[in-house]
């Protein structure tokens, strides 16, 4: 059985389509299925439309949470109820095409891997997100030390080995195509040109995107400490010079050096400890929250 698993967050414009465009990617397959419809604590109508989904078919299923927790706790929650043997995350607004489930499918099986996922090739959304992406994902690449990692996204299928280690770890920050690249195994790619949404705004708002960002880049790698050490060192060896300066101004009996130059290293000195701190402190923060040992998601209802 293979399971897909979409998380939707008041998407109730574009749940018809969604369903109509999964059934019959479901139905040109000759394999068993469910749907794992996640409702990430929507307040519009998607409850409801999901719900007729469910009656017309089945295989769809529907997993409320108790609130919004966001797309990768909502991914989370269904990945841990899904049964199949072979299991897909995509998102529910159609820039993941379900027609591509069938290529994962047979790439998995005719390769024996145990991970397929999607690798964008070019993607149909605003300039200035794009350039915001793209410049996420050089940094990450960079930084995290994790391999196979650009342009790639949750549009995936694991098989059930793979979803184990996936779900075993523990972690609240989560950045999910980092987890997954993390578990290792056997993994491959399909290549898509990713669409633009089918309608309607993006629901990871920019706030919410930045944080993935960050959520990313701080699970992933002490670039962040990295950048306050490197400072540190720079700004002392910065302060080395400028005191060899004022011990020569003083002997050569030139001015003594001004006002100016005593604030601007006040404020550089400053700047440089409140980034330190900042930076522990958002790793305290992430150890904080670790040690909280919160669940990732709660659910309201499941409707099988
Ligand atoms: N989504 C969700 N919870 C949220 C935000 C988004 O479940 O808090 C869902 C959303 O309905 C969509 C998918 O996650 O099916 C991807 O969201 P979106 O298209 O807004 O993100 P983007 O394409 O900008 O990454
Ligand atoms: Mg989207």
């Amino acid at each position: 059985m293979i399971t897909l698993v979409i998380p939707v967050y008041n998407e109730e414009i574009l749940i018809e389509e969604l369903f109509k465009r999964v059934q019959s990617s479901m139905n040109t397959m000759n394999e068993e299925f469910e749907v794992i419809l996640v409702d990430d604590g929507s307040t519009d109508n998607t409850l409801t439309e999901l719900i007729r989904c469910n009656e017309k078919d089945k295989r769809f299923k529907i997993l409320t949470l108790s609130r919004n927790f966001g797309h990768q706790a909502a991914y989370t929650a269904g990945l841990s109820y899904a049964k199949g043997d072979y299991i897909a995350l995509m998102d529910g607004d159609l820039q993941d095409p379900p027609e591509l489930i069938q290529s994962m499918h047979n790439k998995i099986i005719t390769e024996s891997l145990d991970i397929v996922y999607g690798k964008r090739t070019e993607r149909k959304e605003k300039f200035s997100k794009r350039v915001l992406i793209r410049l996420f994902h050089w940094i990450f690449k960079k930084f995290s030390n994790l391999e196979n990692i650009k342009n790639i996204g949750n549009f995936s299928m694991m098989n059930r080995k793979a979803l184990e280690a996936f779900l075993s770890i523990q972690e609240k920050n989560r950045y999910l195509p980092g987890l997954r690249s993390f578990i290792g195994f056997k993994q491959g790619f399909v290549e898509y040109s990713r669409p633009a949404r089918l309608i309607g705004e993006p629901k990871m708002s920019f706030t919410k995107l930045i944080s993935l960002g960050f959520d990313a880049v701080f699970s992933f790698s002490n670039l962040p400490v990295k950048i306050c050490l490197y400072s540190g060192i720079i700004g002392i060896v910065l302060i080395f010079l400028a005191v060899l300066y004022i011990i020569i101004g003083k002997i050569t009996g030139m001015a003594p050096l001004g006002w100016s130059s005593i604030i601007m290293s006040i404020y550089f000195i400053g700047s440089v400890q409140l980034l330190s701190v900042g930076i522990l402190g958002e790793y305290i923060f992430r150890i904080y929250k670790e040690t909280q040992n919160r669940p990732i998601f709660f659910v309201r209802k499941f409707i099988d």
